[in-house]
C-alpha cells in the first residue's frame, strides 16, 4: 500500500474548495435529520488532516457518514493504492498467494453455487472489478456479467477472462427486470450515497425466488466491538453506510428481499489484522505482531478460525448476506423494536 501519497494531499492539491466537496445529508435510509455522532476519525488508511464522522440515526439507528463527501468528490478519496484490484489467479508468481487466493474463490463461489441449489442460471456481479469471481462462476456453468464503474477494471474482466461487463453504475445499465437468477454484491452497498434506490434496483432485477448475495462491515460483529475507532470495517471517508444486520433484515424484507442466512467468511484476517496494527501503534507498540500476523503461514492457518467458527457464528468484521426474491415486499418494522442502540469501545 502506498501511504506517501495520501488522499487528503491529493484532494488538497487537485479539487474545489471544502464546501464544494462535503454534503450534510438526512439519514438515507428512513430520511429522518436528528443523528447521534458514533465514531469520529482521519482517513483510517490514508493519514492526513481531514477528519470524518459516522452518525448513528435517532429515528431508525442507521449508521451513516455525515457531513460526506459529495458524488463528485467521494473519487478524490480513493487514491491510486487503495483500489484491489486482483489480477487473474493463475497470473499470481507467489505460489502460497496462489493457494490462498485459490481458497478464498472456490469457498465465495461454492457458498453462492450451493445457496443457489446447485443450479446454474443468470448471474450479475455488481461492482465485479477484474472479474475474477465472474470467472469462476462461469466455470460452475453460470452465465455470468457484470457491472463495474472503473474503467480499467472492467477492461481487465473483458480482455482477460472475455466476460461481458458493463462500464458504469447498476443504475446507468438498464438491465431488463426479473433477468437474474442470482445477484452478488461484494463489498458495494458500503460504498453507496443513497442504498435505497439500490435496493429497488436489485429486487427489480431478480427473478421471483432468484438469489441476493451481499457482502459488507459488521458494525456488530466481534472484532467491530474489540477494535473499537481502530476498526477499519468504518473505513472512513468511504465508507457512507454501514448495517447492522437487523437493520439489513428490515431493510431487505421491505424491498422483498428477506434475508435467509447472514454468515461470514470473507477477508476477516485482512481486515482484523490491520484494524490490530492500527490499535497497537496508537498504543505505542511496534509492528512486530501484525507482521507476524499477517505472515503467510498464519494467514492460511487463519483460514482454520475464519472457515470455521467465525464463518458459522458471523463473528468476523465482514458478513455475507444471502437473501431471496420473495413474490411481495414484507412489512417487518417490529424487527427494529427490540435492537439495543450500538455501544463502541472507545479504547
Ligand atoms: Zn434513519
Amino acid at each position: 500500500m502506498n501511504t506517501s501519497e495520501p488522499g487528503s494531499q491529493r484532494l488538497r492539491e487537485t479539487s474545489p474548495p471544502i464546501h464544494a466537496i462535503f454534503e450534510t445529508t438526512p439519514c438515507p435510509m428512513c430520511g429522518a435529520e436528528a443523528g447521534t455522532p458514533l465514531v469520529r476519525t482521519g482517513d483510517l488508511l490514508f493519514p492526513g488532516d481531514a477528519e470524518f464522522q459516522l452518525v448513528s440515526c435517532s429515528h431508525c439507528g442507521h449508521i451513516y457518514q455525515n457531513p460526506r463527501p459529495t458524488p463528485a468528490a467521494i473519487g478524490s478519496f480513493y487514491p491510486e493504492a487503495y483500489h484491489p484490484f486482483l489480477s487473474a489467479i493463475e497470473d499470481e508468481a507467489s505460489p502460497l498467494r496462489r493457494l490462498d487466493r485459490a481458497f478464498g474463490l472456490r469457498m465465495r463461489c461454492q457458498a453462492v453455487h450451493r445457496a443457489a441449489d446447485r443450479r446454474p442460471g443468470r448471474l450479475l456481479d455488481v461492482g465485479c472489478a477484474t472479474g475474477v469471481f465472474l470467472d469462476g462462476m462461469r466455470r460452475l456453468g453460470w452465465a455470468v456479467q457484470g457491472v463495474e464503474p472503473s474503467a480499467y477494471a472492467a477492461g481487465y474482466a473483458r480482455r482477460r477472462f472475455g466476460l461481458e461487463v458493463f462500464e458504469g453504475l447498476l443504475e446507468e445499465a438498464r438491465l431488463p427486470e426479473a433477468t437474474f437468477d442470482a445477484i452478488t454484491m461484494w463489498d458495494v452497498l458500503e460504498h453507496v450515497h443513497e442504498p435505497r434506490p439500490v435496493l429497488a434496483e436489485l429486487a427489480r432485477l431478480l427473478r421471483p425466488g432468484g438469489l441476493l448475495v451481499l457482502s459488507l462491515p459488521n458494525p456488530d460483529s466481534l472484532e467491530a466491538r474489540l477494535l473499537g475507532e481502530h476498526w477499519l470495517g468504518w473505513d472512513l471517508p468511504r465508507h457512507l453506510n454501514l448495517f447492522r444486520p437487523t437493520q439489513l433484515r428490515v431493510h431487505l424484507a421491505r424491498y422483498g428481499m428477506p434475508v435467509e442466512r447472514i454468515r461470514s467468511f470473507t477477508a476477516g484476517h485482512a481486515v482484523m489484522v490491520m484494524s490490530l496494527a492500527r490499535k497497537l501503534s496508537a498504543a505505542g507498540y511496534g509492528p512486530a505482531i501484525p507482521r507476524l500476523l499477517s505472515s503467510p503461514p498464519v494467514r492460511l492457518l487463519s483460514r482454520l478460525y475464519y472457515s470455521g467458527p467465525a464463518d458459522w457464528y458471523n463473528l468476523s468484521s465482514i458478513m455475507v448476506v444471502f437473501a431471496r426474491r420473495g413474490s411481495a415486499p414484507h412489512a417487518s418494522q417490529e424487527l427494529l423494536r427490540d435492537v439495543a442502540p450500538l455501544a463502541l469501545n472507545q479504547g
